[in-house]
């Protein structure tokens, strides 16, 4: 167990390497068919009042700011902002390849670009194409059909002048903005469906595994487990401007579903987490805590779906940054106490957490959040190995307890030095067969036997050679039963056989078979002295009207008559 962990944590930190490698490397190779724009001018409108006419007068250009970053980055706010920057032209060997402006975020609410063009014939009339798009607009506004915001640079576009670009977010409003010939950015997308599909696939496959173990298992673990997983998979499938492309529904309606399935994305992995680490009512901090966060997270959902998203969002934010943190410290608790699925629990948060801090601490790249994509899928598959552990930890558990308890309904009916059934067993057994045989009109037959002059053996060679006898016979009885007839220890050197099945004659030859193997065994109970030892036996046959009371007498006055009439016999009554 140990080492196969060991192993899985390398595999996962080495691909967790090589998908941050994926982020510095791919940028640079990146560097050929595209680049980002990096000076940009802003300017914050917080009443949202000002129209473009009045933003692109020349008397307004001073209230814009230097803003020099790779990507705009200015959080969450109700404001308007205003953006402008200008395509640099020094590379001529791009003027004549197609171009294309990518706004690349597709939870931008609200974009207007103002693309400035001149005719050809007209150079002094300046004019604006507009493009108005946004997470809140129909998606058939878009000039190419991907999931972030690009438009084509027409051959028209008026050098040297601002491009003006209009944003407001409900959600963090981060927008890298690069410029692309046209064969490199299909080309990139083209690896970018490749990743998403490997991505969703994962998720897929994760989450049909676990939806078939519900059914079969019907535990609840798994149930919240693939909830949160379809949650998961639609907030992703929502966040990387997918289902935007495919469902187009009203805004409203779209907006409400996004933070139901967010916040139920947060429930479900909430009770998924308390139903997978165990906690119950009786650890008050912990259940507090599992309740408090159930709360924050229903109060974001009922938030966004009414319309206050970017409160919503604040929640969301927080939410995601704390319970990470809370189920790892919980988690490494259970460890300590020796719960060992929740060593791979913690790996997967701690993996998804790695990937979080590493796309914050890049300050959101585009690239890094291949790296978010990577963990989240890491975090699946490995919350799925949290199940299965956990699975075979219960199990393994259950499995000992039905040991034991087997174990000791054995030894309550078993004879500890002969390891036969005993005399509690026999009576049970008895009634059992008896109303069987009658039930199923079958004969049967019950052979009583007791071991001769015993008390003189034990007086000659001691108490324990008297022992080893009885383990003897008990050995010779067991050898000549088949697995429907059983022995007992009736007490002291008395045994009992049942025979289902049996006539007269089989239990003749069976009793038979009993004394003469026995008599034929040799015992050594001092050196160079052999010994045999013999039984004497007393059977009778089922009767309707027997009780297993009387049935028995029967038998033993049979073994009575036996020993009365020397020994070594076996008599029927
Ligand atoms: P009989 O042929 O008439 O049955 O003679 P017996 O000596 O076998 O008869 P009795 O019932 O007087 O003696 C039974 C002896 O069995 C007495 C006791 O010492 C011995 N015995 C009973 N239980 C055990 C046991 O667990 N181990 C040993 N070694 N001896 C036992
Ligand atoms: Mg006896
Ligand atoms: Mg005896």
């Amino acid at each position: 167990m140990k080492i196969y962990f060991r192993k899985l944590i390398t595999i996962f930190l080495l691909l967790f390497v090589f998908s941050l490698h994926t982020v510095f490397a791919g940028e640079k190779q990146g560097t050929e068919g595209h680049y980002s724009i990096t000076n940009f001018e802003t300017f914050e409108d917080v009443n949202g009042v000002y129209d473009f006419a009045t933003i692109s007068s020349p008397a307004f250009s001073e209230q814009f700011q230097l803003y020099k970053q790779d990507a705009i980055s200015l959080g969450i706010s109700k404001s308007v902002y205003w953006i402008r920057f200008v395509l640099p032209t020094n590379d001529n060997s791009q003027i004549d390849a197609k171009q294309l402006l990518e706004l690349s975020n597709p939870s931008i609410s609200k974009i207007d670009l103002y693309l400035p063009v001149v005719n050809s014939s007209d150079m002094d009339n300046l004019q604006y194409l507009e493009k108005h798009v946004g997470a809140e607009r129909p998606s058939t506004n878009r000039d190419i059909w991907d999931t972030s915001w690009v438009f084509d640079i027409p051959q028209q576009y008026a050098q040297g002048q601002y491009i003006y670009l209009k944003l407001e977010s409900i959600s963090t409003l981060r927008l890298p903005i690069l410029v692309w010939q046209e064969n490199s950015f299909f080309k990139k997308i083209f690896i970018e469906n490749i990743g998403y599909g490997i991505f969703y696939g994962v998720l897929i496959a994760v989450f049909l595994y676990n939806l078939f173990i519900v059914f079969v298992l019907r535990d609840k673990t798994y149930l919240f487990y693939v909830l949160y997983i379809f949650f998961m998979f639609i907030y992703q499938f929502n966040a990387h401007g997918h289902l935007k492309l495919w469902l187009n529904i009203e805004y409203s309606l779209y907006n409400a579903l996004f933070w139901i399935c967010l916040s139920a994305g947060f429930i479900f992995s909430i009770l998924f987490t308390a139903s997978f680490l165990q906690v119950h009512d009786d650890e008050a901090v912990w259940s507090k805590i599992i309740k408090m966060l159930l709360v924050t997270a229903i109060i974001q959902g009922i938030l966004g779906a009414f319309g206050y998203s970017i409160l919503a969002n604040k929640i969301a934010n927080c939410l995601g940054i704390i319970e990470p943190s809370l189920f790892m410290a919980l988690a490494i608790f259970r460890i300590c106490q020796g719960f060992h699925p929740a060593i791979f629990y913690l790996l997967a948060w701690g993996i998804l957490s790695l990937g979080i801090l590493v796309w914050i601490l890049s300050s959101y790249r585009i690239m890094a959040e291949n790296v978010l994509m990577f963990t989240t899928a890491s975090e699946a598959i490995l919350l799925s190995l949290a199940l299965s552990d956990r699975f075979k930890t219960l199990r393994l558990k259950e499995l000992v307890l039905t040991r034991n308890i087997h174990y000791y309904r054995d030894l309550s009916l078993t004879d500890e030095l002969t390891g036969l059934y005993n005399r509690r067993y026999l009576k049970k057994k008895m009634q059992q067969e008896i109303s069987r045989a009658v039930q199923e009109e079958k004969s049967m037959a019950l052979i009583v036997i007791d071991i001769d002059l015993f008390k003189k053996y034990n007086d000659t060679y001691g108490h324990w050679q008297g022992d080893q006898v009885l383990i003897r016979f008990s050995e010779v009885l067991l050898n000549i039963l088949d697995g429907t007839q059983t022995a007992f220890r009736f007490g002291g050197e008395e045994f009992v056989v049942l025979l289902p099945n049996a006539f007269y004659d089989d239990a003749t030859v069976i009793a038979e078979r009993i004394r003469s193997h026995f008599a034929a065994e040799e015992f050594v109970p001092v050196e160079d002295s052999s010994v045999h030892v013999t039984i004497s036996a007393g059977f009778s046959i089922l009767k309707l009207s027997d009780t297993e009371e009387i049935l028995f007498e029967r038998a033993d006055k049979a073994l009575y008559q036996a020993k009365k009439s020397g020994r070594n016999k076996v008599v029927f009554l």
